[in-house]
């Protein structure tokens, strides 16, 4: 059964991957080095005239390529490579794309890791980044010059949820021959970047992929060029810097994913429920299933069918004191927990100008409208969603913010 169509999840069902005695699960490759049986071929490797096996770990690893394989099938890109981290996969992708003077143009909101990696790491390598509203096209045509080597954004942004137009931004970006590189962190399943025209698509495996909080994990998924390139012996910022994911890590990511549709259908689920009750209760929310979000009419005609518009929301309480206190007393009640992340089966909570995004100062955090007040919520797969929606407003009543 091939035909995935618009369904990034038969991409996973269809994965046939045995065990060395038959097993329903791959074998573990719990090796760091593999044996050769002649000398030349090892050579052969080393020189890159001869691939199919593997080497060294930092290269490849059987259990991070089954991984991979996956990861590539779910993003329609014909390979990937994976990495230790979110930031692991991020950072080596520049490093792999950008030589010192060339420049990047990249959302203004995206995840402050990210953002203080352009902002202040970059720079010692004399890489440029503008930052631009890249909801609004004409800024990113007006930021590009002949130094420009990636157009940066997230298909759905952390904090702020704005959608990209990634089919909009990557005809730009291949008018002017540069690579459009998209974290897809907030939406896998929902989106598919690589079919609307992202050269490199990226996720932080922390999150809703892997799902269960118990490790970081990054991946870049590109045509079989990129990542080559990239676990090249002598140029590939994967090999040479060596953000690798280990192979037990890798199995036990296998076996999530396997559940992710159903997760981001029911993370959906309950998310719309929640932004709905709280719009109709006269509260601010951003939750891109909202109709009145800037780009729900577009997220409707580009996402994939049947997942939702994501398991993020985020309310403004108007003050951090306030957002403090609600976090606070959501987690006595047993709401969630308050912690950074997302993607966890148990709702999760933070005020991202203090945590998340506290790497981009107030003045433009000001500026692209992310306030103290703001609590965004990684929305969990509570069964009885109705009865966490009550608990919840039980809680905003004693802290006096409705
Ligand atoms: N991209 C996004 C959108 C994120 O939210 C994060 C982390 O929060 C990252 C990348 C970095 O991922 P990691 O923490 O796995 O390095």
């Amino acid at each position: 059964m091939s035909n995935k169509k618009n369904n990034p999840a038969n991409s996973i069902q269809d994965l046939q991957l045995f065990g060395e005695f038959g097993g329903v699960n791959p074998s573990i490759a719990d090796s760091s080095t593999f044996t050769y049986l002649a000398g030349k071929t090892m050579g052969d490797m080393f020189e890159g005239t001869r691939e199919g096996c593997y080497l060294y770990s930092r290269h490849t690893n059987p259990s991070t390529s089954y991984l991979g394989q996956a990861l590539a099938g779910l993003e329609y890109m014909k390979g990937a490579i994976l990495s230790a981290s979110g930031m692991g996969a991020i950072t080596t992708t520049i490093l792999q794309i950008c030589n010192t003077g060339d420049e990047i143009i990249s959302s203004r909101t995206i995840y402050g890791g990210t953002y203080a990696f352009m902002k202040n790491y970059l720079p010692k390598f004399n890489i440029k980044t503008s930052f631009v509203d890249t909801t609004d096209l004409s800024q990113i045509e007006n930021a590009i010059t002949d130094k420009t080597k990636v157009v940066y954004c997230e298909t759905m942004s952390n904090p702020l949820l704005e959608i990209s137009d990634i089919k909009s931004i990557s005809n730009i970006a291949k008018k002017h021959r540069i690579k459009l590189v998209v974290d897809n962190t907030f939406t896998p399943m929902i989106f598919s970047p690589g079919k609307m025209g992202a050269d490199v698509v990226i996720h932080s495996l922390t999150k809703f992929i892997n799902g269960t909080s118990d490790t970081v994990g990054g991946v870049v998924c590109s045509d079989e060029e990129f990542i080559t390139k990239m676990i090249d012996v002598n140029s590939g910022s994967t090999m040479l810097l060596g953000p690798v994911m280990d192979s037990m890590r890798a199995a036990s990511i296998l076996k999530n994913i396997r559940t992710l549709h159903l997760r981001m259908k029911k993370h959906s689920e309950n998310a719309q429920y929640l932004s709905e009750k709280f719009q109709d209760d006269g509260l601010k929310v951003i939750y891109p299933g909202l109709k009145n979000h800037p780009q729900h009419e577009m997220m409707k005609k580009n996402m994939n069918d049947g997942f939702g518009f994501g398991g993020m929301f985020v309310i403004n309480t108007g003050s951090k004191e306030k957002a403090n206190n609600l976090m606070e007393k959501m987690q006595e009640n047993n709401v969630g927990y308050l912690a950074v992340s997302l993607g966890f089966y148990k709702t999760l909570f933070c005020a991202p100008g203090s945590s998340t995004s506290s790497e981009i100062s107030e003045s433009e955090q000001k500026n692209m409208g992310l306030s103290d007040g703001l609590i965004r919520f990684s929305v969990g797969l509570d069964d009885d969603i109705k009865r966490t929606y009550e608990v919840i407003i039980k809680c905003m009543k004693e802290v006096k913010i409705i």
